[in-house]
């Protein structure tokens, strides 16, 4: 592995290419969330001038410290937990969330979004495999706030991400990504609505989930080295 920034990029980028092409998929079809958190500023503007446009942070605080650093940074995307009483803060700095888990946390979204004049599209954040461990709404739990989306102004839900059980083994992690889509298109005919975007697949497994139709695949280490 290249131990500079561009060259990781270029693999990276070759690498979703080629599972693009092994699943059928074009190559656009699929986008890279550049995960930047515990990475610095400095590294996100480096991102940036090789033409990174998205960065995904887990936590508010921690973003609200670095994008005014980042100034001219196309997008930023929510990819962790947030609590409720955080939904204000989340919506004025974020552009996407991936990480929606229940439906108090969707109407506080849409209030701040709704007070803030801002469209903001959101995913539901999927614990497919019912982890006690993880944050996300079960699968059973999702219908219950799909319900109530076409009650949404400045929201919109827009698809489903998950975070499989950890394993190092990316063929394992297939399973949880195609129940995922499987879920996705139930839902989607049950609901009449689109949810297009499928937010899955990190630094080890990312080739696995664009193969089982992944539109948002979210990369950290692959990309800037392990965090310390
Ligand atoms: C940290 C994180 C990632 C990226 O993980 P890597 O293994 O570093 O690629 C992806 N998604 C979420 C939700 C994360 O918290």
């Amino acid at each position: 592995m290249g131990d500079n920034f561009q060259e990781r990029l270029a693999r990276i980028q070759e690498r979703m290419a080629v599972a693009c092409a092994r699943a059928g998929r074009r190559a656009d079809d699929v986008q890279l969330v550049a995960v930047s958190k515990t990475y610095g500023a400095d590294r996100v503007r480096e991102a940036a001038a090789c033409g990174l446009r998205i960065f995904g942070e887990n936590k508010v605080q921690e973003a609200e410290a670095k994008i005014p650093e980042c100034p001219g940074t196309a997008s930023w995307h929510l990819i962790g937990h947030l609590q409720s009483n955080k939904a204000a803060r989340a919506v004025a700095l974020f552009d996407r969330i991936h990480s929606v888990d229940s439906l108090k946390l969707l109407q506080r979204l849409e209030a701040a979004a709704a007070a803030e004049g801002k469209r903001l599209p959101l995913l539901l954040e999927v614990n497919v495999a019912g982890e006690s461990s993880k944050f996300g709404l079960r699968p059973e739990g999702v219908p219950e706030v799909l319900e109530h989306a076409g009650e949404l102004d400045y929201t919109q839900v827009v698809g489903v991400m998950t975070m499989p059980p950890l394993t190092p083994d990316a063929e394992r992690t297939r399973q949880y990504f195609r129940r995922l889509r499987e879920l996705r298109d139930e839902w989607s005919a049950r609901f009449a609505l689109p949810l297009a975007e499928l937010s899955m697949g990190m630094s080890h497994d990312f080739e696995v989930a664009i193969e089982e139709g992944a539109t948002w695949v979210r990369v950290g280490t692959a990309l800037f080295g392990e965090r310390l």
